[in-house]
């Protein structure tokens, strides 16, 4: 057995059998690419590559640290993946680059145009056509999964084959890299790399919500950047106006170039993703399937990808053919199972570390304003994102019965449907949530 196949052995503990059998199974190891730095895996197709990868793949990390002591960077990669992509990949982890790589498959031909994605569909062309010359910086924002890092880094892919050299971060990322050089007493090099590159793709800005250090070096990474017509292009989940705790200067610029939104897909497009998506990963679907998928998954287009790597797996493993009522089992269990996976104390704690009250506020008999308003959200969120019933959410915040829960659901409808800037502060805790659960 090869160091690989036996990290792979002890992630079996550690996970859920079916993760374990769908997915983690179908990985090999690579002997002859993997090094102490980069440890590669190989997927039988992109869809099992991408859920490996957002959800295995530090763990996996981790557990070579333990076994061998040195952490490598986790690539899982398609058993086809040109060699150019992997020879890329090994040289920035030699050169310590600590940048995600841009997604090969993340180009403007896998990205489905729509009514709801036209506008920053089109710009973002426009931008790969002219980059520097015609909006800059392009701002993209919209809810979570909706295609916003995807179409960043088409931009970034079509430049890159023409030789440009971009840079792919997150704000994270970028706030270690400046951090890391500060200790290391290597500014001018920070600078140097950041302010040489030709194209600067900055993923969730809105990240930079209270980091008034970061917020003050990407103002000047941005300076140096436009000054000399190089494209920066960003991507939050909301516009800049929106995002709380960004400096006046830098909510103004994000606006100078063009400021574009991604609604959520209507029907039609979900359709043509997910066409799309089983076309680019070879999978067959009957029409009746595809569009069942298409109007059981509301909108987050990620959703899409984890449910076809579902079926296909599963349809191999059974030897069964996709039909509506497998399509309806197996999508049933996967709902059901991401919604299992939030619990009313993360949903809890999560609104109340937002919204600066104690957890053992909310459950109290407290009615105060702000204790009333918060408890309010609390159980809206609980609603909306896990599978409990009105009575088993009025016995969890101590209420007297489901009315009183019905009554909040209500009340909170209604502030939804009026209140803009509350429905962004909903959605805000909606994503947090989310995403977090998912990390
Ligand atoms: P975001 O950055 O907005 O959260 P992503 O860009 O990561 O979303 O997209 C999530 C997934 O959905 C990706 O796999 C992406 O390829 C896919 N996706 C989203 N919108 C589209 C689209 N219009 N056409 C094809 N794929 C899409
Ligand atoms: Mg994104």
């Amino acid at each position: 057995m090869n160091l690989g196949e036996e990290i792979l052995l002890m992630l079996k503990d550690e996970i859920s059998e079916i993760d374990y059998r769908r997915y983690i199974k179908q990985l090999k190891f690579s002997t002859k690419l993997s090094k102490s730095n980069h440890a590669i895996f190989h997927a039988p197709n992109a869809l099992i590559a991408n859920y490996i990868n957002r959800k295995f793949s530090d763990k996996i990390s981790h557990l070579f640290e333990v076994k061998s002591g040195s952490k490598p960077i986790v690539s899982i990669e398609l058993k086809t993946a040109t060699s150019s992509h992997t020879k890329n990949t090994i040289k920035n982890v030699e050169e310590k680059v600590q940048h995600t790589l841009l997604n090969p498959s993340y180009t403007f031909e896998n990205f489905v145009p729509g009514s709801s994605n036209q506008f920053a569909y089109s710009a973002a062309k426009s931008v790969s056509e002219k980059p520097g010359e015609l909006y800059n910086p392009l701002f993209i924002y919209g809810g979570v999964g909706l295609g916003k890092t995807h179409l960043m880094q088409s931009v970034g892919n079509v430049l890159q084959h023409q030789g440009k050299s971009i840079i792919y971060t997150s704000v994270e990322q970028f706030l270690n890299d400046f951090t890391s050089h500060m200790r290391n007493k290597t500014m001018d090099r920070f600078k140097e790399k950041y302010r040489k590159c030709d194209v600067l793709l900055i993923d969730d800005v809105q990240f930079l919500s209270n980091k008034p250090q970061t917020q003050e070096e990407f103002f000047h990474t941005f300076e140096a950047l436009r000054n000399e017509h190089k494209q920066i292009i960003m991507t939050a989940d909301k516009k800049p106006k929106q995002i709380a705790g960004l400096e006046d200067r830098l909510k103004s610029r994000f606006e100078w170039g063009l400021v574009a939104d991604i609604q959520p897909p209507e029907l039609e497009t979900k359709i043509a993703i997910i066409q799309k998506k089983c076309e680019i990963n070879r999978i067959i679907l009957d029409h009746d399937v595809i569009n069942y998928i298409a109007t059981i998954i509301d909108h987050n287009v990620r959703e899409i990808e984890g449910i076809l790597s579902k079926l296909h797996a599963y349809a191999q493993l059974m030897h069964q053919p996709i039909t509506i009522e497998f399509a309806q089992s197996v999508l049933k269990e996967s709902l059901q199972e991401s919604r299992d996976n939030i619990s009313l104390d993360f949903i809890m704690s999560t609104v109340a570390k937002e919204l600066n009250v104690k957890p053992s506020e909310i459950r109290s008999k407290n009615r105060s304003r702000n204790i009333v308003y918060t408890r309010r959200i609390a159980i809206y969120l609980s609603r909306e994102l896990t599978p409990m019933s009105m009575p088993e959410l009025a016995k969890y915040f101590g209420m007297k019965d489901h009315t009183a829960v019905s009554h909040t659901m209500k009340k909170i409808n209604e502030l939804l449907k009026n209140d803009e800037d509350f429905k962004v502060k909903i959605d805000e805790l909606t994503n947090k949530i989310i995403t977090s659960r998912e990390e």
